[in-house]
């Protein structure tokens, strides 16, 4: 099927080369990969700030690749994305997400979960159709999954964007936008969208203490994330130190190694039961 397949023997690289041409040999590996069982869900908690309750977890993708060992997304999801593999990519993740979630209820466990999504999601119209199946279809709802997007894959088209992310939030599905202050969108755009969370990417938060423009920044996007009604999430809290900070500029809700690295779902609730 693939070009890949009919150049003959595939040199073997011991990492993808995410470069301007797409690798063949990755992309027809990757199309076999959700039916083969490589990919697999790794979560990481977001935490209250000030009263460390658990108030979800992202979803996020890893590649459990038979040779080539664990692959993480910056390696496979650029090509996703290029090659439009994305959208089964981004439906298998809501699906696992939304079984996990189930799962998790049925043990007393009411943790929402993020799944990222990207750019060419946002313009399929017909993705929160998808999004409303595969709940009805693993008995999710949607208080149970939420969704993030980052500035960037909005700004791509963002007309789209706001119609998709229109139709998403009236089904009552939440949206965060993340990697906050790394793209070039207008705020005045972001106003008019319909979210509810804010991430700080973490650039600006893991140097929270030896940098003062960094903290600048962090805490006014505090403050602009107030005022627009959001709530904000930092992302890369590495120590307690950077904790304590946040919570002093009223951080809303934080995501770092210092409370846990994503890992994998079977491993979650004893992280879980530790912590409360
Ligand atoms: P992201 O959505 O901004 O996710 C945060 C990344 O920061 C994750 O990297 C996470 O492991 C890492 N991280 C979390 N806490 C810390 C910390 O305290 N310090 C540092 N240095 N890093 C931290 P990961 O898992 O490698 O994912 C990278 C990116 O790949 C994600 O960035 C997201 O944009 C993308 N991605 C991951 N899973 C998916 C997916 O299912 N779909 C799509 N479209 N993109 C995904
Ligand atoms: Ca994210
Ligand atoms: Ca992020
Ligand atoms: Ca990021």
């Amino acid at each position: 099927v693939s070009k890949a397949q009919k150049s003959g023997p595939v040199v073997f690289q011991p990492s993808f080369d995410v470069g301007s041409n797409v690798n063949l040999t990755l992309v027809s590996e990757l199309k076999k990969s959700i039916y083969n069982n490589e990919l697999s869900v790794f979560v990481q908690p977001k935490v209250n700030l000030q009263s460390r309750a658990v108030r979800s977890v992202e979803a996020l993708i890893r590649w459990k690749h038979p040779t080539r060992g664990m692959i993480f997304p910056d390696q496979f999801i650029p090509f996703a994305e290029q090659t439009g593999l994305i959208r089964d990519v981004t439906l298998w993740m809501i699906a696992e997400a939304a079984k996990v979630s189930v799962a998790w209820l049925q043990k007393g466990m009411s943790i929402p979960i993020a799944v990222n999504i990207s750019a060419r999601d946002l313009i399929d119209s017909d993705f929160p159709n998808k999004v409303a199946e595969i709940l009805k279809a693993t008995g999710s709802n949607t208080s149970l999954i939420s969704l993030e997007v980052t500035e960037s894959s909005i700004m791509d088209d963002p007309h789209r964007a706001k119609q998709t992310l229109l139709h998403l939030s009236e089904m009552g599905i939440k949206l965060a936008i993340d990697d906050f202050g790394t793209g070039y969108s207008s705020l005045s755009y972001l106003k008019e969208l319909p979210v509810s969370e804010l991430k700080i990417d973490k650039s600006f938060v893991m140097h929270i203490e030896a940098s003062q423009n960094d903290r600048i920044i962090v805490n006014s996007t505090i403050e602009l994330a107030h005022n627009m009604g959001l709530h904000v999430v930092a992302e890369g809290v590495e120590n307690i130190d950077a904790w304590k900070s946040l919570q002093e500029m009223g951080c809303d809700y934080g995501q770092g190694y210092y409370m846990s690295r994503p890992i994998p779902i079977s491993d979650f609730e004893t992280w879980y039961q530790q912590w409360a």
